[in-house]
């Protein structure tokens, strides 16, 4: 409907209608006076899971009220538990047209010429209700990629998916347990975990983009992470706002995270190791 009516501004009264985007677009920097817009969690569902979906949706509200407060502390977003810039609606389904299949949520923005435009989490119950331990990682995780995506704006698109994936996971706080993942499916060998940061999105990589982050805040520090958000927003993609931010290129950088997550994975090795010496120990 929105989406329309900016349409139906802009071939009608083109000055009035780059006004209201300029607003919209332009609303990070803008005071109190924004409107900001309350996400949507929508009450319609046919499904199977509907006891899930009860509780679920009761789970999200309560979530969102101190969830998006820590999501704009820790990357330096101001006014979300006002609400969003864009609208923002949360559906729950059984099965989803995610673009990486067996996801238990997943967030995608629609956008026309002009830049973003409106955002929605579709979760999938088909995959929630069996594995319910990880509803609130999950939720949090999506909430995270919403936020930014939302302050962020049309320069979302200058973020690469290491970066993205990485903060979301970083935010979410289960980071550990996915490299820890990776590395027993590598039978505790580091090499496997250490992908490219560069080539295409794919989940077995996820671990390596959170250990970039890690890289990245043991360098920058969490301010620094900040200011390099703030540079994205400005402009710049992650990579050259990094440079912008620790004086690293992007080929130093890699060479970083690189060290880092070797260190990091040996680490981890050396504690799985040991407690696995003490279990059999204890037998
Ligand atoms: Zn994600």
């Amino acid at each position: 409907m929105k989406d329309n009516f900016i349409i139906w501004l802009l071939q009608n009264f083109s000055v009035l209608g780059i006004v209201v985007l300029s607003q919209i677009i332009f609303s990070r920097h803008s005071n109190a006076e924004s409107t900001r817009i309350k996400p949507d969690v929508l009450e319609k569902y046919s499904g199977q899971h509907e006891e899930a979906f009860v509780a679920d949706s009761k789970r999200v509200l309560e979530l969102m009220k101190y969830v998006l407060e820590r999501i704009g502390e820790t990357l330096g977003f101001q006014g979300y538990q006002e609400g969003f810039n864009y609208p923002f609606t949360i559906r729950f389904t059984d099965g989803s047209a995610a673009p990486i299949p067996n996801v238990g949520a997943y967030t995608y923005f629609k956008s026309d010429q002009m830049g973003v435009m409106a955002q929605e989490m579709v979760l999938d119950l088909d995959v929630l209700t069996a594995y319910p331990q990880d509803f609130d990682r999950e939720f949090i995780h999506e909430l995270t990629h919403a936020v930014v995506h939302d302050d962020l704006g049309s320069k979302s698109r200058n973020l690469t998916p290491w970066f993205d994936e990485g903060v979301a996971i970083y935010v979410a706080g289960d980071g550990e347990s996915w490299v820890e993942h990776a590395l027993r499916r590598a039978h505790l060998k580091p090499e496997p975990v250490l992908t490219d940061l560069d080539g295409p999105q794919q989940s077995t990589r996820y671990p390596q983009y959170f250990l970039a982050i890690q890289a990245l805040l043991e360098k920058v520090g969490q301010e620094g992470l900040k200011k390099i958000i703030q540079r994205i927003f400005e402009g710049r993609t992650p990579e050259e706002a990094i440079q912008d931010v620790s004086g690293l290129s992007w080929d130093a950088f890699q060479v970083q995270v690189h060290s880092y997550s070797l260190r990091k994975l040996n680490e981890m090795k050396t504690l799985i190791l040991k407690a696995q010496e003490s279990e059999t120990k204890g037998l």
